[in-house]
C-alpha cells in the first residue's frame, strides 16, 4: 500500500454531502486536544456518521462561540477519504511512503515490544554508568 498526501480542499467535503439544513443538530462536546484552553464546543451533527462545522460553545464565557482554526475544520479531517482507519507499518525505506496494514492488536503489541526493548536498554546503559562510577 502507498500512501498519497492530498491537498486538503477548505470546504470540499462540506460541499459535496452537506444535507439539508432541517436534519442538522448541535451537540455539546468539548476539545479531545490536550491544550490547556479545554474549550467548550457546539458539534453540527448531520446524521448519524458525519459531523459538519464545529464553533466555541456560544454559551461559554472563555470560548463564546470562538474556536481555534485546527478545530473548526475537524469535518474535513475526520472524513477526509485519505483518512487512515488502520494500523499501517512501514514496509519500505524511510520515505518511500510504502506501508502495509496491520491488525490494532498487532500494532500495539509492537508498540509495547518497542517500548519495552528501549526502556531496557536505557537501563542497561544507566545501570552499566552507575557500576563503572
Ligand atoms: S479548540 Fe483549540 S484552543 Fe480550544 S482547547 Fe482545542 S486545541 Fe485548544
Amino acid at each position: 500500500m502507498r500512501v498519497r498526501r492530498l491537498p486538503v480542499q477548505s470546504g470540499a467535503w462540506c460541499n459535496r454531502r452537506m444535507p439539508d439544513s432541517t436534519s442538522r443538530t448541535i451537540v455539546h462536546s468539548a476539545c479531545p486536544h490536550d491544550c490547556p484552553s479545554t474549550c467548550a464546543l457546539e458539534v453540527e451533527k448531520l446524521d448519524s456518521h458525519h459531523i459538519g462545522r464545529i464553533r466555541g460553545a456560544s454559551a461559554n464565557s472563555y470560548t463564546s462561540g470562538v474556536v481555534c482554526e485546527k478545530v473548526s475544520r475537524y469535518a474535513e479531517r475526520v472524513h477526509h477519504p485519505d483518512r487512515l482507519k488502520v494500523p499501517l507499518k512501514r514496509t519500505g525505506a524511510k520515505g518511500s511512503g510504502e506501508f502495509a496494514p496491520l491488525s490494532w492488536e498487532s500494532a500495539l503489541d509492537e508498540v509495547a515490544e518497542q517500548f519495552t526493548r528501549a526502556a531496557l536498554k536505557l537501563l542497561m546503559t544507566r545501570l552499566s554508568e552507575f557500576s563503572l562510577s
